[in-house]
């Protein structure tokens, strides 16, 4: 799978590639080591070219995916609930108010890693003021838990783009014939 496959752009996208650094469904992570984090984040212009990532900032962007991750999981089960790791993490980044010349904004007057991350967390962040947030959720299919921006009305879809509830009818259906076919 490709991060950005769909049309969705701007922070929610941010958001949902930053999640999907790690792939259950390929068993990768872009996020494997100090110089992947710095790749992501310098290709992805959220971090100056001169950032260079230390392996505790590595430890804080895993901290962070997870907690976003957890808070995308949420969003799908559509429940609330403490996420004490996120909050930690959150307080570590440098993020502070400015004004962007016509409005109050959130923004971080850091370029290298630590910015990038906080970059992140903002993006997170305006998901909320536009309304957003709530529409970033994992995929229920077990073997993908891609992040995905769920754009349906009513926002019920529990699976990615990538067809995975059909996969999951796929699955299942075998599985009754497997079943069938054993009782012969
Ligand atoms: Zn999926």
């Amino acid at each position: 799978m490709s991060a950005g496959a769909t049309e969705v752009t701007g922070a929610v996208a941010v958001v949902r590639d930053f999640v999907n650094t790690s792939d259950h469904d390929e068993g990768t992570d872009e996020l494997d080591s100090t110089a992947g984090l710095t790749a992501w984040l310098t290709t992805t212009g959220l971090a100056g070219e001169s950032a260079e990532a230390t392996e505790a900032e590595l430890d804080l962007a895993l901290r962070l995916r997870a907690g976003l991750r957890r808070g995308l999981e949420l969003n799908h089960d559509g429940g609330a609930g403490p996420l004490p790791g996120l909050v930690d993490v959150l307080a570590e980044l440098p993020v502070v108010l400015g004004w962007d010349g016509t409005a109050p904004v959130l923004t971080t007057g850091e370029n290298g890693v630590l910015g990038g991350l906080a970059r992140v967390a903002v993006c997170a962040h305006e998901t909320v003021a536009t309304g957003e947030w709530g529409r970033l959720k994992i995929c229920s299919f077990d073997e993908c838990e891609w992040a995905y921006v769920d754009r349906s009305k009513n926002r019920s879809r529990h699976y990615c783009e990538y067809g995975c509830g059909n996969k999951l009818k796929t699955r299942a259906y075998r599985a009754r014939q497997r079943a069938a076919s054993a009782q012969l």
